[in-house]
C-alpha cells in the first residue's frame, strides 16, 4: 500500500508533467473506483490540472474549475505516465489523456482504489475523511505526544491508525519503529517521555530520507518500476535478513494478512 514516501514521489513527478496541459479524453474501465460517479468523469475534458496537494494517503488534485480530484490508491492502485499508444496495463481502471498524446493510467489489480471528484468545499463527501487525523509530515513535536497520550493499544497499531495521524502504514511503521528502537507491540504506558520523543524524531528522519530516496528513484525510472521503491527499507519484508544495526536475524510475524518486521535486539520488548 502506498504511504507518504510513495505518494510524494507520484505527486513531484506527476505535478510538472500536467502543467499546461488539457484534458482531452477520460475513460474508466473499473467505473466503480470512480466512487463519485464514473459518468462525471467525462466533465473534465477541455479542463487543466494545477497543484498536487496531499493529505495522508489521499491525492489532492486541483482542477481548473475549482473541483478536486481526489485519489486514494488503497492497496494496489498504481499510476502511469505514458503516451497514449503505449499498450494497456493489466486491471485498468481509470484513463485521463492529454493534448500532448499522453496519459496518466492507474491500474489496480486488487481494484480497491477511491477516486472522488468534488467541490472544493466537498471534502466531506468523501467516507472518512472528517476523521483523518493531521498528516505524518505536518503534525508538530507537542501535538504527536499530545495526540499519543489518549492511545492505550501497541504502538505499531496507533502508528498506522489513520484517526490517530494520517500517511503512515505497515512498512514505514516498522522501519521507524527500528529506527526509534522500540517494539511493535509496546504500549504508550510503558514508555518514558524520551521514547516518545525519539519516536517523533525517527519518524521525521524515516520519512524525509526516505522521500528524498523514493523521489530520485521515481525521477530516474518513470512510475512504472514499483518493486524499486522498497529497496532501501531496513527490516520491513526483511525476515531472517541480518538487522543492519546488530547482525542479529530480523524476526516477522503476520496478523491478519499484514506483516510486521523487527529486530528483538535492538527492539526489546521489555525494559
Ligand atoms: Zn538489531
Amino acid at each position: 500500500m502506498p504511504e507518504i514516501p510513495d505518494l510524494e514521489a507520484v505527486r513531484h513527478y506527476l505535478m510538472p508533467r500536467l502543467a499546461g496541459l488539457k484534458v482531452t479524453n477520460t475513460d474508466a474501465p473499473i467505473p466503480w473506483l470512480v466512487r463519485t460517479g464514473a459518468d462525471a468523469l467525462a466533465s473534465l475534458e477541455g479542463r487543466a490540472f494545477g497543484e498536487i496537494h496531499r493529505l495522508g494517503k489521499f491525492l489532492i488534485v486541483f482542477v481548473d474549475d475549482t473541483r478536486l480530484l481526489v485519489i486514494n490508491p488503497m492497496l494496489t492502485g498504481r499510476f502511469h505516465w505514458i503516451e497514449a499508444t503505449a499498450k494497456k496495463p493489466g486491471r485498468l481502471g481509470v484513463v485521463v489523456g492529454f493534448d500532448n498524446g499522453m496519459e496518466m493510467r492507474f491500474s489496480d489489480m486488487r481494484r480497491m482504489g477511491r477516486w472522488y471528484l468534488v467541490p472544493q468545499d466537498g471534502l466531506a463527501e468523501i467516507p472518512q475523511w472528517a476523521t483523518l487525523g493531521p498528516d505524518a509530515m505536518a503534525i508538530t513535536e507537542e501535538e504527536f505526544l499530545g495526540r499519543l497520550k489518549a492511545r492505550r493499544g501497541q504502538i505499531k497499531a496507533t502508528l498506522t491508525n489513520q484517526e490517530f495521524m494520517a500517511g503512515i502504514g505497515n512498512a514505514y511503521s516498522d522501519e521507524i519503529l527500528w529506527e526509534a528502537g522500540l517494539h511493535p507491540h509496546r504500549r504508550r504506558a510503558t514508555m518514558s517521555e524520551d521514547d516518545l520523543r525519539g519516536l517523533y524524531a525517527a519518524m521525521r528522519k524515516v520519512l524525509e530520507e526516505s522521500i528524498q530516496i523514493v523521489d530520485a528513484t521515481v525521477q530516474e525510472e518513470g512510475l512504472g518500476k514499483k518493486e524499486e521503491w522498497r529497496q532501501h527499507l531496513k527490516v520491513h519484508r526483511r525476515l531472517g535478513e541480518p538487522c543492519p544495526r546488530c547482525g542479529s536475524e530480523i524476526k516477522g510475524q503476520v496478523r491478519s494478512g499484514s506483516e510486521t518486521n523487527y529486530c528483538v535486539v535492538c527492539q526489546p520488548l521489555f525494559e
